[in-house]
């Protein structure tokens, strides 16, 4: 890696730590939700979705709907791109090109990363203009000017240069070197790049983008370390990032891991949400740090990847077989090959959304039922539910939510909060007899 981008990458980690307290709005609980004998659960989920107004609903509602064909039109769009450059043989002149300027394997290989990677951006950018920020800016989404965000499309290029560039660099060196079992290890290779990405994207990739501050207010800061230290999590301080430059949506995590943990809240969730609510999202994030949820990932992406480089190099080696002359493509260890390995995994990842929606749903899923027990919010949770369900549907069908929804929907989130605060009813208030042993 050249020594400016590292001197780049390292300088604007630095952390700054004065900001003044922001005021939180105060938890608003509708008149059918509130605590009492008359708790009914479904009553109560229904008063917190019914506080969107119809218009609002419809507005999420088709934004999250047009998602799910945004999956196929990226699919679609990615593709064509790919059979362009492998039938105009375009990929094989380029790689052509690099071999003119240098012998070394590694240097050549990477040349045409760099190549493949602007044109391909270029060829794309209509699809990411659009989908990036037209569609973002139109849904009220948006909070960057256009200048703003193509300077941090550029800097997420010069990453993929880079940093794209050096695992490419090593995956094409096992193409070359084991004949027989690359796949397996360009498998277990791929995942612990994404390992070093996990240990490094916080620290290292997110100041990039924003600014991360230490969050000075006690009022926020020193409840949300007190449940951090309940539930064992190694953190002694609480940082904010100015997600606001880009977005109005609220989010926080739980990241890194073996010492780089770190919790991060945006100030978007600061301002817009209670404490309550912050408190509550907080708790789901550390329930994915405490169940475990980042080695859980790793080991279902190392089968997930496991199979599809296998299925890669059958996909590759066949169509070689029956192309590979026309396209003029040497080998699968021929950079030129690029455009059509993407295109294969493209495919794969396509058909995988839903199983990879559902496993990322059902951690989720646990997660805030950790957060809801350790913060006892459930209605701070409903609250949080539903800022997020300005741009995700709120009450989406059983099997819409199964295939294309990541996270579990409003209704299901209010849901459990509502079945929380059903039966902790006595927990809501001050000590109260019924909570011994008969409740
Ligand atoms: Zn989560």
């Amino acid at each position: 890696m050249p020594t400016r981008v590292l001197a780049f990458l390292l300088c604007s980690c630095a952390i700054a730590s004065a900001q003044t307290p922001v005021s939180s709005p105060t938890l608003q609980i509708p008149e059918a939700a509130q605590s009492g004998p008359g708790f009914d659960l479904e009553t109560a989920t229904r008063a917190y979705l019914n506080t969107f107004k119809p218009g609002e609903k419809a507005r999420s509602d088709s934004y999250f709907e047009g998602g799910y064909w945004l999956i196929l039109w990226d699919l679609l769009y990615a593709s064509v791109i790919s059979i362009l450059l492998l039938e105009t043989t375009l990929s094989a002149r380029m790689r052509d090109w690099t071999e003119r300027w240098t012998r070394l394997k590694p240097m050549a290989t990477w040349l045409y990363w760099a190549q493949y990677i602007l044109l391909t951006s270029l060829l794309g950018a209509p699809l990411s203009v659009y989908e990036g920020f037209l569609r973002e800016r139109q849904y009220g989404l948006m909070n960057q000017t256009f200048a703003d965000w193509m300077v941090d499309q550029l800097k997420a290029l010069a990453l993929g240069i880079f940093l794209g560039g050096l695992v490419v660099i090593v995956l094409f060196e096992i193409v070359r070197r084991l004949h027989r079992s690359w796949h397996i290890w360009a498998a277990g290779v791929t995942i612990v790049f994404l390992m070093i990405g996990a240990l490094i994207g916080p620290v290292f990739i997110g100041p990039l983008f924003n600014k991360y501050t230490l969050l000075a207010d006690p009022g926020i800061r020193d409840p949300i370390l007190r449940l951090a230290r309940q539930n064992g999590i190694p953190a002694t301080n609480v940082y904010q990032v100015d997600a606001s430059r880009q977005s109005n949506r609220i989010s926080a995590n739980v990241s890194g891991f073996l010492g780089t943990e770190r919790i991060t809240l945006n100030d978007n969730l600061l301002r817009r949400a209670s404490p309550q609510a912050i408190l509550a999202v907080m708790g789901h994030e550390m329930g994915h740090y405490v169940l475990n949820h980042v080695y859980k990932m790793i080991a279902f992406a190392t089968i997930l990847y496991a199979a599809f480089f296998a299925l890669l190099r059958w996909s590759l080696e066949w169509s070689l077989g029956q192309w590979g002359p026309r396209w003029r493509i040497r080998d699968v260890g021929d950079p030129a090959v690029l455009p059509l390995a993407f295109l294969i995994l493209g495919v794969l990842f396509f058909i995988a959304t839903p199983i990879q929606n559902t496993l990322t749903r059902t951690q989720e899923y646990e997660a805030d039922i950790f957060g809801i027990n350790t913060s006892r919010q459930p209605d701070g949770f409903a609250e949080a539910a539903l800022l997020l369900g300005e741009y995700r549907k709120l009450d989406p069908g059983k099997w819409e939510e199964m295939i294309f929804f990541d996270h579990p929907s409003g209704h299901t989130r209010i849901f459990s909060a509502m079945r929380w605060k059903a039966e902790n009813q006595c927990l809501g208030t001050a000590v109260k007899p019924s909570c011994g042993a008969g409740y």
